[in-house]
């Protein structure tokens, strides 16, 4: 397939992105030639872009899919009050609610929205403690189908009784045992701190050495897991990762709203990840998690929707209202730190456009009320481009979304189904037991 006149947009490195016009070969999900003025040659199909942008696929380094479903839900009878409680009383009950048919349609209709935002690969974090067998499968097959990226874990806990936790357990070992594919990798995943025992722990390490596969786990999100493990282990959160063997190149730490400049200086020695997500720390109202000493970082929704764009405005809006000056060369950084990090995941280039880089593409329809060239992208993605403009988005040389439809699973029919089940999760929800917290 030949791309032509394609206005080639790229965010690496920060301070100096890059625009210019060119051409795309692609074949077989691959990048293979970039130049102005390609010709076709015989049989190539030949889409005509007109000067339309063209960015490398977004990535979403922290989400859980498994919430789409939540969007519009009724809130809990007593307004939870503080972070626990909010856990407590809407997303511990949502999981557990989870049945095989939500955890698929979530799935589905998450990878939808991540799509039509331009997101082309999503690094989930799952849970679904009244339907683990097979969920890690069942998110794939879903994610697959629209035809996106996605790195998966099962949020292993000890919340839900030892059953649960070996459930966990022998869920994320099947899933990695049957090896990647060309768009899923796996990750050993672990829920956050206060909800797992030593014993458990111990576990999880045994896992990734056993499986050599990286760990994602919520890190010192609200204060509430620090106090925990002060009190429960007499240390500090990373000190605690790092007793059991699971701070390693490519751990993801989520949120590390609470971490000492000391505990992030350790995690990044160990090549750590932090995954950023302000509109889920201000919708929690846990605080405002400050990345300026962490290089290896990405940007993350939470579950928030799959809608990157809109976290990195927030993200810039944030740290500006925090006083920094560097703002937007910073929020640049987190948004192409999921491309550093889908590398360093599928070790292939993401994040560029040049020859030899995985064909994951999103092609925008944005009129420009004022030039567009390398010295102000960061501003008009900043102030100006939205999902709204994202066009046809393309992940392994193949169309997902083309000229605003998606083009691989017939979305209003996922969406159809899923606002039936939806108001069934929500009763069920409703219908549970008071779930026991993470002091048991
Ligand atoms: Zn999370």
């Amino acid at each position: 397939m030949l791309l032509r006149n394609a206005l080639l947009a790229t965010l690496d490195p920060p301070d100096s992105p890059r625009v210019a016009s060119g051409d795309l070969r692609i074949e077989g999900g691959t990048i293979t030639e970039r130049a102005p003025g390609l010709a076709a040659r015989p049989d190539e199909e030949t889409i005509e872009l007109t000067g339309a942008p063209v960015l490398p696929g977004l990535v979403n380094a922290h989400t859980h899919l498994y919430s789409a479903l939540a969007r519009g839900m009724p809130g809990p009878k007593e307004p939870p009050r503080g972070f626990l409680e909010i856990l407590e009383r809407v997303w511990w009950r949502l999981d557990r609610a989870l049945d095989e048919e939500a955890v698929a349609l979530s799935g589905l209709a998450g990878a939808i929205d991540a799509a039509l935002s331009g997101v082309t690969l999503v690094v989930d974090h799952h849970a679904s403690p009244s339907a683990i067998p097979g969920s890690l499968d069942a998110l794939r097959r879903a994610v697959e189908e629209v035809g996106l990226r996605s790195v998966l874990c099962y949020e292993v806990t000890d919340r839900n009784g030892p059953e649960g936790r070996d459930l966990g357990l022998e869920e994320s070992r099947r899933f990695l045992a049957g090896g990647p594919t060309p768009l899923t990798r796996g990750m050993v995943g672990g829920h956050a701190s206060f909800t797992l025992s030593e014993e458990t722990m111990e576990r999880l390490g045994a896992l990734v050495d056993e499986t050599g596969a990286p760990f994602h786990i919520h890190v010192a999100e609200d204060t509430a897991d620090v106090e925990d493990c002060w009190e429960r282990y007499d240390t500090g959160l990373v000190q605690r990762l790092g007793g059991h063997g699971l701070l390693r190149p490519s751990t993801i730490l989520a949120h590390g709203v609470h971490l000492e400049a000391s505990e992030l200086d350790v995690a990044q020695s160990r090549g750590c990840w932090l995954a950023h997500n302000p509109r889920s720390n201000m919708n929690n109202d846990v605080g405002y998690a400050s990345t300026d000493a962490f290089r290896q970082a990405a940007l993350g929704t939470d579950g928030m929707d799959g809608d990157i764009l809109a976290e990195a405005r927030v993200c810039f809006l944030r740290m500006r209202e925090a006083g920094r000056d560097d703002a937007m060369e910073a929020t640049l950084h987190l948004l192409t730190g999921g491309h550093r990090l889908a590398a360093a995941l599928f070790e292939r280039p993401f994040g560029t456009l040049d020859a030899g880089a995985p064909a994951d593409l999103v092609v925008l329809d944005y009129p420009s009320p004022t030039p567009l060239h390398d010295g102000n992208l960061a501003g008009h993605l900043l102030f100006g481009i939205d999902r709204s403009h994202v066009r046809s988005v393309m992940v392994e040389g193949r169309w997902v979304v083309l000229d605003r439809s998606v083009v691989t699973v017939d979305a209003e029919a996922v969406f159809a189904r899923a606002r039936e089940a939806a108001p069934r999760l929500w009763r069920r929800m409703t219908e549970l037991a008071p779930t026991r917290g993470p002091a048991g």
